[in-house]
């Protein structure tokens, strides 16, 4: 029943989502033609309109100002409005608590998400469950590098762009119990009363001017990592620090996938073979494509956060040009250097090498860091509310771990006598930390963890010293390796779309 309080009507449903980018819209069509009663609210219309855009303004007073902005879209749909597509799921330990990373671990493990990634699969069109390389470039007829699997793993990514929005908008509109209100920005969550733990209404403002409730048994916040973190800090009337925010820390703990180069592999011989690396490839209606990352020893070995490769093949004059010109040092491999067996390999590439080298671009997961932080702002948008303040920050581990790691490949490179690497990264030098950029992946600032104190959700997803109020999307990933997030993004949203059809059995509403 539909009504009317204060000047503002109240739409009543059983599920309010709050932002139909992949995690919302995945929702939504778990609930599709259910009896329950969903609404899917989304600040910004069909197209990006600059209205609308501006709404998503940061204050960015942190690393890199102004590049983070640029990345979200406020449109039915969010950035899968213009995504890459390419997916690969977490490893098993990107869940595991690690003691040379802190925070690190997730309430649950690999294998509870595991059935939840299969079915994410479906969801973005990708075909196959299958991230083995070798069976992959099989079907393709491409080899994968000759190194020992020990030392340096090949892995696979599979890619399909799809547009949330017209894939499944058409499906939306038509299921009966599913109302999609458009412009409908959230500007708060309330409470029934300040003592409750129970939220009673959303406040949905309008570029046109109006204001209503939507009130429902349930709500997911589901607005992407940043504009999570800023309606939980601007619902504060009834809790001044912002709803889920007891222990400091919505906001916290923001991170982002960085990608920087580090350097070249230069092989003995040619290798068109190894084709599989340099492109994404077509397989029936995707994409595939290798590339290679540290094994699970070797990160516990190397004490390092996790990264993947990703590799061209460049011209080596042409990248010594370039070099050059950016006053880079290029030391071929320390290490090698002090290993006869490699040295000799060396000097053996040197005398024949080839003019083809294969840039190494890396896709970084960034460490977990408190003081990386999404804040509310002195500065205001359109409707009068603060814009969210960035503060992104990296830590020294973040570079460490690439130049580990780099050397950890040249020494490898060298023993299989695939080649040499030329490592272009300096070790002790701030030329990551200062040039690193983000990809659009914004992740972690409503960090899951069982205790209250470590965490802003639970591991289900729910935000703490609430009964009702649950959170959607990459801002849930306590850490989030070296994996592009949306199919973890979606895998997740069907784990809490499952969570919440219990919690309806259990009121008898399914
Ligand atoms: C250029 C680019 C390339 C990318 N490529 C890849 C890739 O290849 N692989 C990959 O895995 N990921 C990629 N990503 C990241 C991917 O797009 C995001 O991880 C994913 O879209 C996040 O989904 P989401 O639903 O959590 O949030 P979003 O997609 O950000 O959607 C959030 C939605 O919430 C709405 N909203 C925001 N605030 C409010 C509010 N106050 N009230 C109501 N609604 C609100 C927005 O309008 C939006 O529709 C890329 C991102 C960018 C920017």
């Amino acid at each position: 029943m539909d009504h009317s309080e204060g000047g503002r009507s109240t739409l009543e449903f059983d599920l309010c989502i709050i932002g139909a980018g992949p995690a919302g819209i995945t929702i939504a069509r778990e609930f599709a033609n259910a009896n329950v009663r969903v609404c899917l609210l989304d600040a910004g219309g069909l197209t990006i309109e600059r209205e609308v855009k501006d709404l998503s303004r940061a204050e960015d007073v942190g690393r890199l100002p102004g590049s983070e902005d640029r990345h979200r879209v406020r449109a039915f749909g969010g950035s899968s409005n213009h995504w890459g597509g390419h997916c690969a799921p977490l490893e098993p330990d990107d869940f595991e608590k690690l003691d040379w990373i802190h925070h690190s671990g997730w309430p649950h493990g690999f294998d509870e998400l595991r059935p939840f990634h299969v079915r994410a699969h479906d969801v973005l069109g990708l075909g196959e469950f299958d991230y083995d390389p070798e069976s992959v470039g099989a079907k393709l007829g491409y080899k994968t590098f000759p190194f020992d699997p020990t030392k340096i793993k090949s892995t696979v990514s599979r890619y399909n762009r799809v547009r949330f929005a017209p894939t499944y908008g058409d499906e939306l509109n038509n299921a009966p119990n599913i109302k999609v209100i458009l412009h409908a920005d959230v500007s708060d969550i309330q409470l029934e009363e300040a003592a409750s733990d129970k939220v009673a209404h959303v406040l949905v403002k309008t570029i046109a001017g109006n204001e209503f409730h939507v009130a429902a048994k349930c709500f997911v916040v589901s607005s992407g990592a940043m504009e999570n973190a800023r309606i939980l800090l601007m619902s504060n009337q009834q809790r001044p620090a912002g709803l889920g925010n007891h222990s400091d820390l919505v906001g916290r703990f923001y991170q982002e996938h960085l990608w920087h180069s580090s350097g070249c592999i230069v092989p003995r011989t040619e290798r068109p073979d190894l084709k599989f690396y340099f492109n994404e490839w077509p397989l029936g209606d995707i994409g595939v494509r290798a590339h290679i990352a540290m094994p699970a020893n070797m990160v516990r070995e190397l004490r390092i956060p996790k990264y993947r490769s990703e590799i061209s093949a460049v011209s080596v004059a042409f990248r010594t040009a370039e070099a050059i010109q950016l006053g880079v040092t290029m030391s071929d491999v320390v290490a090698l250097i002090s290993d006869p067996v490699g040295l000799g390999t060396v000097l053996a590439c040197r005398s024949e090498s080839i003019p083809t080298a294969y840039l190494l671009m890396n896709h970084v997961e960034q460490i977990p860091n408190p003081d990386s932080r999404v804040t509310l702002s002195n500065q205001k948008d359109a409707f009068g509310r603060p814009q969210p303040r960035l503060n992104w920050q990296l830590s020294r581990l973040d570079h460490e771990g690439v130049v580990r790691s780099q050397r950890a490949i040249a020494q490898e490179v060298g023993r299989s006598g695939f080649g040499r690497v030329r490592i272009e990264l300096g070790e002790d030098d701030d030329t990551f930390l200062q040039r690193a950029f983000g990809v659009g992946h914004q992740m972690g600032t409503t960090r899951m963890d069982n205790d209250p104190a470590l965490g802003v959700t639970d591991g289900n997803a729910k935000v703490h010293h609430t009964d009702n109020l649950y959170v959607a999307g990459s801002s849930l990933f306590p850490r989030c390796g070296w994996p592009n997030p949306t199919l973890t993004i979606v895998a997740t949203s069907i784990r809490l779309a499952d969570h919440l059809k219990t919690q309806f059995r259990a009121d008898g509403l399914l």
